[in-house]
């Protein structure tokens, strides 16, 4: 089969490896019919961690089942299924309690050994899913390949954003990025009865897209002012913070209200934070930290995507064959593009 493999440094090409075959009795085989290219990829070719030359790349995917082990219970072939990003066992304690994430199972897929051991990739005509009962889901009738593609990782991750935050609603939300999780912590945000979220980007193209799509928008500059106008000067009852490293953090801490929250889903490859935990303390702030699951929130998301409360496919800006992957790596690291689609006949 053709896949997309890491072959070095920023350098992604599409090459024939052998067919995927099933390993376990847990296994299944999907078919790819879509998959993404995610901030999470060019981050693991900018600095490899672990991920060795001509492992299959990429996360998000949704496919038709082509075989499964004879444990799998729940698909069989033919059936159209979206991919959660990882693997857990769904049968531990952490499963059994919604910590999927904390499985002793967990694999991410084509991530090298960042997240877990090495799980080749579904940037492919075929990817191997380790515990198919619990790491697919059926795809609703009426939700189409580009929809369902990204229930397994940032639509699930703006999702866990909102849920962490736990907002009332008419609460005023700060989003603080523009990328596609920050789009779609907006969307969630108000799908969940968020009053104004105000989305903070230097990028206009995407705070032009935030604005098209309900959200106020500000850049990191008037983001202070912007909310000043719409709390009496409070600041915002919750800040989504979808950048990650100090700069989120700073951000969000600059924006947050008195008892407010601040959810941090962006990545943080710093070790450390200096943490004001004097002002942290007076201010009675609740500051957390959340990962997209959609093992456990998937049912949830696709109520959000059926009822149309939310389209997932408004983010797509971008689509192109196996052939074209390396050129939409490129194009998403440079910002020109927000989210690339491959389409695989
Ligand atoms: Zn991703
Ligand atoms: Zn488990």
């Amino acid at each position: 089969m053709r896949a997309v493999v890491f072959a070095g440094v920023n350098d992604v090409r599409v090459v024939e490896v052998p067919d995927p075959v099933l390993e376990a009795p847990t296994d299944a085989l999907v078919r790819v019919r879509r998959a993404a290219v995610c901030g999470t990829d060019l981050h693991t070719i900018a600095h490899p961690d672990g991920i060795s030359a001509g492992s299959i790349l990429g996360h998000e995917f949704c496919g038709e089942v082509v075989a499964t082990g004879s444990a799998v219970r729940r698909f069989v072939p033919g059936v159209r299924v979206s991919g959660a990003d990882f693997t857990a066992c769904g049968q531990c304690w952490w499963c059994r309690g919604g910590h999927q994430w904390e499985c002793a199972d967990r694999q991410f897929f084509g991530t090298g050994e960042a997240f877990g051991p090495p799980l080749a990739g579904a940037q492919a005509e075929l990817v191997r899913v380790p515990f198919a009962d619990s790491v697919l889901a059926p795809v609703s009738s009426g939700v189409g390949w580009d929809a369902a593609l990204f229930t397994g990782d940032i639509l699930a991750t703006g999702y866990a954003a909102v849920q962490q935050s736990r907002i009332s609603p008419g609460d005023t939300v700060a989003v603080i990025g523009g990328g596609p999780v920050g789009q779609f912590a907006s969307l969630c945000a108000q799908a969940c009865s968020a009053g104004p979220v105000v989305l903070i980007e230097p990028v206009e193209a995407r705070r032009v897209f935030a604005q098209e799509h309900g959200a106020v928008t500000a850049t990191p500059e008037s983001a202070r002012s912007v909310l000043d106008a719409l709390t009496d000067g409070r600041g915002a009852d919750a800040v989504i913070e979808a950048v990650g490293g100090p700069r989120g953090l700073d951000t969000g801490l600059s924006l947050v209200r008195r008892c407010g929250t601040l959810v941090s889903v962006g990545v943080h490859p710093q070790p450390t934070y200096p943490l004001p935990v004097a002002r942290a303390f007076a201010d009675e702030l609740t500051i957390s930290f959340a990962i997209g699951n959609a093992m456990r929130d998937r049912d949830r998301i696709d109520g959000l995507v059926r009822s149309g409360a939310i389209d997932p496919t408004v983010v797509i800006d971008y689509r192109t064959d196996l052939a074209g992957v390396p050129d939409a790596y490129a194009a998403m690291a440079e910002r020109r593009v927000m989210k690339a689609v491959i389409d695989i006949p």
